[in-house]
């Protein structure tokens, strides 16, 4: 039985207890909002409820399965095995599996990636013959994906005066055209992009009111996380989905909202109490998971914000270490820092490298951390960036995977048709991906008909053409038979891949096909869970968990004791003893672009919200005072967000330099357009009973034990004893006015008579 007397405090059983009717539960980071929807599922099935009747979203595929282990434990895992828990991607690609053929879309489709839609759009914008500098296709995919999260078809969107004419002013007026090719292009080739996944269910659940009806009912509970990032096409779903029961309990925190690039509405909780006027609202304000220092330190920051819902926070937690500034004269010493401080601490305090992790504001920050790491013989794991599905010997191999699924995936197919190479050039599939369009089919099918193309290529190309169809055919009969594992070793062996790569013994030929290994063994590991937990172990669904992956999904779930890397962004959520954030510095974070906009300048503060609310226990930020960005030196100043910390939780004295703009050596100045910002320069001195003239600055080397300093925030003080060494070194202080306190030396600024 489920203790939920001791394991909740008052406001969260209450938000446990109450399962019916609408909840929405707005509570500050660590507060346990994650645990209320737990321990309310675990309610709702120790109550009786069928697991099947119950819908969990989270915001990645990580947080599901970990909430499933926790509610396995609390009431068993044949309980909770069959519940609907997961991202809004992958539950509704389920869903969307079953009902596509409403929709003109075979059970079959094929999730594009963010690249295989660039690739797209690059080869519609090549096609219009539309200049690839204007309509770069990074851009373009930000503005389909942006259309399709508000519900705005291709059509709408080439009708609506108000977007066409603000595409014009950004003389991108072809945006239109473009998106209407693309979503054309993914139809005939039977593939979904992400964005679709969402889009396509609001399509069916507006179309097809008995199929939204068969869900109503279905899911007699819905209980969305991080709500406070969901987008206006997830608001629409859970809105209609909820519509019949209205068991509906969601939980955020507007204060971590980070994703309105994504086009997340921070809106969607505001009306979530004009949706449902009876709901109850449920506030937790204790925060579990840290010290008082960071939960105090988080929210002196957040308060600066004007566009918040108000709520308080506090801990009962210890009052914990100060938080901790290091200065580096390099990212390269950043980084030997940040590693050196990790094995220090892990010594010490006998703590595993999984209690450390390492945020930042961007991907590119990443490279110099893991080099620092590795000379220090400290294990980590990267999530994001180029992750191990991104590499291009495995997205071959996935290549062939998803067309023996689908043939219709054309970047699928154009991947892979001369891959290894079998003599069938540029000129032949330029020739193919033309005929196909004047005759509005897709190339597979042309290659399945080219008889009827008399001409279009030479004999002995359409021979090898034909081999190539004939190849991926007998792939697909495989397919239907064996499980994906088996399937997968005979389409990584007859494919050529494997022969190809066993050529190369260069060390990155060697680590392609231990790459190509590690994806076999991941199929194995899935086919042998499927089997256990009977469910299906054939090569569809393991494709679908691999295009479902989010950034924060680890590839290896065994990858343990190992210090975490990833962006700030994928961190939401988790929690770690140890944080450190590096690269505190302005124009990295907050990010250049959003110091022009007061809006953006919130959202990297609320991004700095939840970095520092991840820690448990220590908080260790850092910043260089030069940096390689983009191939160039640059000299940064620390970020302005240090300087917004109430000094009373850092240790040592930090003294902000006043950031002045356009520093960097290459590239323009940003001055004049940028409001600089608030930061306090120098704090008073307010020593009333001694004569400051008298006083002269000292270096921290020179400081020893005994010795009565002078510090300009706390007053006279003596100083106890000594600690650490260079960077690290620290001075214990007693101050009679301000009780003991510890100095990093490095930026203390100290005195003497
Ligand atoms: P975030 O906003 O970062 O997502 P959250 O509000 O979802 O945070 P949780 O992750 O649910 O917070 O909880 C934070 C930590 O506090 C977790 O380790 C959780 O187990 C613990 N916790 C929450 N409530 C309690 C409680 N009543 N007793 C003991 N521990 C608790
Ligand atoms: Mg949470």
């Amino acid at each position: 039985m489920v203790d939920f007397i001791n394991e909740l405090n008052e406001n969260q059983r209450e938000a446990v207890m109450n399962t019916d009717g609408p909840t929405l539960v707005i509570a500050g980071a660590g507060s346990g909002k994650t645990r209320v929807l737990t321990y309310r599922i675990a309610n709702l099935l120790s109550k009786g409820v069928p697991a099947y009747r119950i819908l969990a979203l989270t915001f990645t595929n990580k947080a599901a399965r970990e909430m499933q282990k926790r509610i396995a434990t609390l009431v068993g895992q044949s309980n909770a095995a069959n519940l609907w828990m997961g991202t809004f991607h992958s539950i509704f690609s389920k869903i969307l599996r079953v009902e596509a053929e409403n929709l003109g879309y075979t059970s079959n489709f094929t999730i594009y990636d963010s690249q295989d839609s660039k690739n797209l759009i690059k080869s519609i914008v090549k096609d219009l013959k539309l200049d690839d500098k204007v309509y770069k296709p990074n851009d373009v995919l930000g503005r389909i994906s942006m259309a399709k999260n508000n519900l705005i078809v291709a059509q709408a969107y080439a009708q609506s005066a108000k977007i066409t004419s603000a595409d014009q002013a950004a003389k991108k007026p072809k945006i239109s055209e473009i998106y209407k090719y693309y979503q054309a292009r993914c139809k005939q080739s039977d593939v979904m992009d992400f964005d679709d996944l969402l889009l396509q269910t609001n399509i069916l659940f507006r179309d097809f009111p008995e199929i939204l009806e068969k869900y109503q009912n279905k899911f007699d509970y819905i209980l969305v996380d991080e709500y406070q990032d969901t987008n206006y096409s997830q608001y629409l779903i859970i809105k209609k989905l909820a519509e019949q029961h209205k068991n509906i309990c969601v939980v955020g925190d507007d204060a971590q909202s980070i994703y309105s690039f994504r086009g997340a509405r921070i809106e969607n909780i505001l009306n979530f109490r004009n949706d449902y006027p009876g709901y109850k609202l449920c506030k937790l304000e204790q925060n579990y998971r840290s010290t008082t220092t960071i939960v105090d330190a988080a929210n002196s920051i957040i308060s600066r914000n004007k566009e918040q819902i108000p709520k308080k926070t506090f801990s009962q937690n210890e009052e914990g270490d100060k938080i901790r500034v290091m200065k580096a004269l390099s990212d390269k010493e950043e980084g030997f820092q940040v590693a050196q401080e990790i094995f220090r601490i892990s010594q010490n305090e006998q703590a595993d490298f999984n209690h450390f992790a390492i945020l930042y504001r961007t991907n590119a920050q990443s490279r110099i951390m893991e080099e620092s790491l590795r000379k220090r013989n400290i294990p980590y794991k990267v999530y994001g960036g180029l992750s191990f599905y991104q590499r291009k010997e495995i997205k071959d191999l996935i290549a062939y995977l998803r067309l023996t699924i689908n043939q219709n995936d054309e970047e699928a197919l154009k991947r892979i048709i001369n891959y290894p190479r079998r003599g069938i050039g540029d000129t032949t599939i330029d020739k193919l991906k033309e005929v196909a369009q004047h005759y509005n089919v897709s190339i597979w099918t042309l290659l399945c008909n080219l008889n009827k193309v008399p001409g279009m290529v030479s004999a002995t190309t359409a021979a090898k053409l034909t081999r190539f169809r004939q190849l991926i055919e007998g792939f697909t009969e495989i397919a239907k038979e064996d499980n994906a594992y088996e399937t997968t070793c005979r389409i990584a062996q007859a494919s050529g891949i494997k022969e190809d790569l066993s050529s190369d013994d260069t060390p990155e030929g060697v680590s392609r096909r231990e790459n190509i290994d590690e994806l076999l063994n991941a199929v194995k590991d899935f086919c042998e869970t499927a089997y256990k937990e009977g469910r299906d172990d054939k090569l569809p669904a393991f494709l679908e968990g691999v295009a479902l992956l989010t950034d924060q999904d680890s590839e290896k779930p065994e990858d343990n004791n190992k210090v975490t890397l990833m962006t700030i962004h994928s961190a939401k959520g988790l929690e770690f003893e140890n944080v450190f954030i590096v690269g505190m510095e302005e124009e990295l974070f907050p990010a250049q672009q959003s110091v022009y906009t007061p809006s953006a300048l919130e959202e990297e503060r609320r991004l700095f919200y939840v970095a520092l609310t991840r820690a448990e226990k220590r908080v260790i930020m850092t910043y260089a005072t030069s940096r390689y960005k983009n191939g160039n030196v640059v000299y940064p100043q620390p970020s302005r967000f240090i300087a917004e910390i109430d000094p009373h939780y850092l240790d040592g004295f930090f003294t902000p330099a006043r950031p002045s703009m356009g520093r960097s050596l290459n590239g323009p100045g940003i001055q004049g357009k940028v409001a600089r910002p608030n930061i306090t320069l120098q704090p008073k001195v307010e020593v009333p009973d001694i004569d400051t003239s008298k006083l002269v600055p000292i270096n921290g080397d020179q400081i020893i034990p005994g010795m009565v300093i002078f510090h300009p925030n706390f007053g006279p003080g003596k100083v106890i004893s000594i600690d650490g060494l260079g960077v690290n070194k620290k001075a214990k202080v007693m101050f009679p006015k301000h009780g003991q306190k510890v100095l990093l030396l490095k930026f203390a600024k100290l005195y003497v008579q």
